[in-house]
């Protein structure tokens, strides 16, 4: 089949320009996408006459939020009343090379991966191992084509069975692994268990290793023992959207990729917050075969607008601080219980903690129970230090801190809780 004309190329220039000359090309690249979805995906216009918002409203990005956000139990829904893809397909079925199902369950038509990440000197005549899933869920495949892309040879291993991983690893002498930091670590162990040495048997040179939290110190341990370099970072991704964020060689948060719009949206209102703040991820992919437009990922993180270090001046997510569902918003602010382990982890003497959250008047009060192993050689400057620490991790303060005696918060008790009553 030909390739079609892609109405929303990607322009790799648009990474380097002040914010508000690509602020403006984005808002007229933003008034195509609005016009062409109205026109080519039912469930889009449906959404857009039931807010009573007409496509010519949409005239740059601040307008975005005008548009209600489309939850993933909203596509769920309309997956099952317009099969099946819930009016959003936007080009005919017959166009599409693959469909995928991710949990809920969603179907995703194949969109392209229209970036990659790695750099300029890999690919060519070496063999890449894919070991992310090629069945039902998008990933294997949409990494696969852009590792041809850039030339290797891939070798679809998929997930699972470490034994074979090894034996392919080490005889095919694959010099690239795309997977998930754990997953890399566990073949590693494997390898060393059967009394293989990862540096003289295999020629393991790089990874290419993502889609977990905390993958830092494993990274880290790849390239210290092992030799291993880590490319690409940490990447942002979703089975609905595709690529949303990566990391760049910087390793200072992953900048949003120009093939999407990203807001960070307080998820009772739908609107945008402040830059700054902690909210949910909202993406508006432009994709002419599957726009979904301001869908909500779930996700909760912030936008970073400085430039980088690197040299670009996209936004930048830190990182994905969890699930909107686990957060709880005190005084206008999510806490969730990612940030307060954070900040916990700092201060060794706390061995528990626990939140609570009260509103007794018309004000949120927030009061942090904690249990202390040993006491602080100075109480006064300890607390001070916790009160920093946790507004800043958590841009709210805590009322009150409580010392309770060991073993007064139940261990596998939850971290925060809400006892507001309306
Ligand atoms: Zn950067």
């Amino acid at each position: 089949m030909a390739e079609k004309a892609d109405l929303f190329p990607h322009d790799s220039s648009l990474e380097l320009l002040l914010p508000s000359e690509r602020d403006e090309k984005m808002s007229a690249k933003l008034q195509r996408l609005i016009a062409y979805a109205y026109g080519n995906a039912p469930g889009f216009k449906q959404r857009m006459d039931g807010a009573g918002i007409k496509a010519g409203d949409i005239k740059g990005l601040s307008d975005l939020q005008k548009i209600p956000v489309l939850r993933k139990d909203d596509l769920i829904r309309l997956q099952k009343e317009m099969p099946p893809f819930g009016g959003y397909l936007a080009v005919p079925l017959g166009e599409i090379d693959h469909i995928y199902q991710s949990p809920g369950p969603i179907y995703d038509p194949q969109r392209r991966m229209k970036q990659g990440t790695l750099p300029p000197d890999l690919g060519k005549g070496q063999i890449a191992v894919n070991t992310w899933s090629y069945h039902v869920t998008p990933a294997g495949l949409l990494i696969d084509r852009m590792l041809r892309a850039m030339g290797f040879t891939v070798f679809p291993a998929g997930t699972g069975n470490t034994d074979l991983q090894v034996q392919i690893m080490r005889e095919l002498k694959v010099s690239y692994f795309v997977g998930t930091p754990s997953f890399l670590a566990a073949i590693i162990k494997r390898a060393e268990e059967t009394g293989w040495d990862i540096k003289k048997d295999f020629n393991l040179k790089y990874a290419q290793v993502f889609g977990e939290m905390g993958g830092d110190p494993l990274r880290k341990m790849f390239a210290e023992k092992y030799g291993i370099t880590c490319v690409g970072g940490d990447n942002y991704m979703t089975a609905d959207i595709g690529p949303i964020a990566s990391s760049c060689e910087k390793n200072s948060g992953m900048h949003v990729n120009t093939d999407v719009i990203v807001e960070i949206v307080d998820p009772s209102t739908g609107r945008d917050l402040p830059a700054g703040e902690v909210g949910e991820v909202v993406v508006t992919p432009f994709d002419e075969v599957y726009p979904l437009v301001r869908f909500g990922t779930g996700d909760l993180s912030t936008l970073v607008t400085e430039t980088c270090a690197c040299g670009r001046t996209t936004p930048r997510l830190p990182k994905i601080m969890g699930r909107s569902g686990d957060a709880v918003r005190v005084r206008a602010m999510f806490v969730h219980p990612r940030q307060s382990d954070e900040v916990v982890s700092k201060f060794r003497e706390i061995t528990r903690y626990q939140i609570t959250v009260t509103r007794p008047a018309d004000r949120d009060e927030m009061l942090l129970q904690v249990e202390l192993a040993s006491e602080p050689a100075d109480r006064g400057a300890w607390e001070e230090s916790l009160r920093k620490e946790f507004q800043n991790a958590c841009k709210v303060r805590f009322d009150t801190l409580e010392v309770l005696r060991a073993g007064s918060i139940p261990p596998d008790g939850k971290r925060i809780i809400d006892r507001r009553v309306y």
